[in-house]
């Protein structure tokens, strides 16, 4: 399928191109009592790819394609190519009002005219820094405690780096002679609010690495699509984000733009033993995944689908850590003999060590993004609204995997951590061509954006993703997508 789209201005005009030299105008759309449609000269053939600066963008218009090409000095230039029968081009993003808008006419004009950036410098290896985490939480013994390897050299005594600092009790903790943070994590009960300072030093280093591992794997993504290091607007300011792993007592954690800052908070269980949470690698990527959303759409802290979609996105972050580790990866796949449903699984349940605190659930999760919650009867409470979102993109993960598993001359762990990346990259696409606004319909919005992505990454991998194209269609009406939170 081929998307039709139009771009529409704030005061409600949408683009057209008046000639085969692209100059743009702005001119009313067609109305049908209280709707406004664009006019025919005012669909575009869209052939996405996330980065304007560098590749063209094609648009059909008038029986005529035009290419944009952003490093032609007049910034356009054309080439007649009929198009036959425009009409029958279908339209299928017209079922979704804001689809039609994937992004504002200024934001496709500021980026043709961004200049290229220099590629990013490759590490060069027996370099970068070893740190230890805990790559589920303390609940989860299977997997414990674990070295991490970050790639980054930068990273000083503190931590900080440039993006990112820690602010403690503990005083900054330097590197060791190798550029290492090896922390242990001594096997006494924890105190609450005056932690040993053995644990809030390994806490400050696994709050930290954990955040870092988490923005590394998605820039990397911006880096694989564009071909540059992204240029971040980073909605806190120009500075670095603040991780707070021992902000106070309350059951809670959370990103706030307005300080800057990752905030992780510490509660006691009945029993009065204390449970930090910031030791929880899901509930610190969930938060990442909040500061990230925010730079990428900064207009989505919100209610409804929108709100939602931000706290699936947290959820989704901290399965893409986990299943972006081979090692981690590798014991999912042993432990569960290769079943994304299994009940007890690690990868689908978030934040299991608080959950099982809340719930006594026993490793169930604080949510669990294998579910079966459809849109009609999902809570509109953003947490509650966001599992119908997280439960589709499991489902898809489920499907995706079954359809590409392949154990005889592929192991699982590989065809896991391989269709992990393209269903990460695909969704970090739809993320950047949805609309910018809040919508109330964000959720079927990004889901028709995921097969938009799908044709953009089979282009690059050279592979037909058209049967993954069918489970995000199949699973995005099972689950109601379009209705959620709605009723
Ligand atoms: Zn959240």
């Amino acid at each position: 399928t081929i998307p039709l789209v139009a771009w529409r201005n704030p005061s409600g005009k949408f683009v057209s191109i008046e000639s085969n030299q692209g100059s743009l105008n702005f001119s009313d759309g067609e109305t049908h009592g209280s709707t406004t449609i664009p006019k025919p000269e005012q669909l575009f053939l869209f052939v996405p790819h996330p980065d304007f600066s560098t590749k063209s963008v094609i648009v059909g218009h008038n029986e005529k394609f035009l290419e944009f090409n952003p490093s032609d000095s007049n910034k356009s230039s054309s080439f007649g190519f009929e198009l036959k029968t425009p009409e029958r081009l279908p339209f299928i993003l017209f079922d979704y009002d804001q689809n039609i808008y994937p992004r504002g006419a200024n934001f496709l004009a500021s980026r043709l005219q961004q200049p290229s950036i220099i590629k990013a410098a490759v590490p060069p290896p027996g370099k970068g820094t070893r740190v230890r985490v805990w790559k589920s939480d303390p609940s989860v013994k299977t997997i414990g405690i674990r070295e991490l390897f970050l790639i980054h050299t930068d990273i000083k005594s503190g931590p900080v780096d440039p993006l990112f600092e820690t602010v403690s009790t503990a005083k900054p903790i330097a590197p060791d002679a190798n550029g290492d943070f090896l922390l242990d994590f001594d096997n006494t009960p924890s105190q609450a609010p005056n932690e040993s300072d053995n644990h809030t030093r390994f806490d400050v280093v696994h709050t930290f690495s954990t955040v870092r591992y988490t923005y590394d794997l998605l820039l990397g993504d911006l880096v694989y699509l564009d071909g540059n290091p992204p240029q971040l607007t980073r909605p806190w300011g120009n500075k670095r984000l603040q991780i707070f792993p021992h902000a106070g007592e309350d059951a809670n954690a959370y990103y706030s733009r307005e300080e800057g800052a990752l905030k992780f908070f510490f509660t006691k269980r009945k029993d009065g033993t204390p449970i930090f949470l910031c030791r929880s690698l899901d509930v610190v990527a969930h938060e990442a995944g909040h500061s990230f959303l925010d730079i990428l759409q900064p207009q989505w802290r919100s209610d409804g689908q929108t709100g939602g979609f931000h706290e699936a996105f947290g959820d989704l972050c901290s399965l893409f850590v986990l299943i972006s580790m081979a090692d981690i990866a590798d014991l999912f796949v042993t432990l569960t003999k290769a079943n994304l449903r299994d009940p007890n699984n690690f990868l689908s349940a978030v934040g299991e060590e608080f959950g099982d605190a809340l719930f006594n659930n026993k490793g169930k999760g604080l949510r669990n993004l294998s579910n079966d919650l459809k849109g009609s009867k999902a809570q509109p409470e953003v947490h509650a609204l966001s599992l119908v979102f997280s439960g589709f993109y499991y489902d898809v993960l489920v499907d995706v995997f079954a359809l590409e598993r392949n154990p005889v001359i592929k192991g699982d762990t590989d065809t896991l951590l391989d269709v992990a990346t393209i269903l990460r990259r695909a969704l970090i696409i739809a993320i950047r061509v949805s609309s910018e606004s809040s919508t109330k319909t964000k959720y079927q919005e990004l889901a028709t954006n995921l097969e938009t992505a799908f044709e953009t990454l089979s282009r690059r991998l050279g592979v037909n993703l058209s049967s993954w194209t069918e489970i995000v269609r199949k699973h995005a009406k099972a689950r109601e997508l379009s209705i959620a939170g709605l009723s």
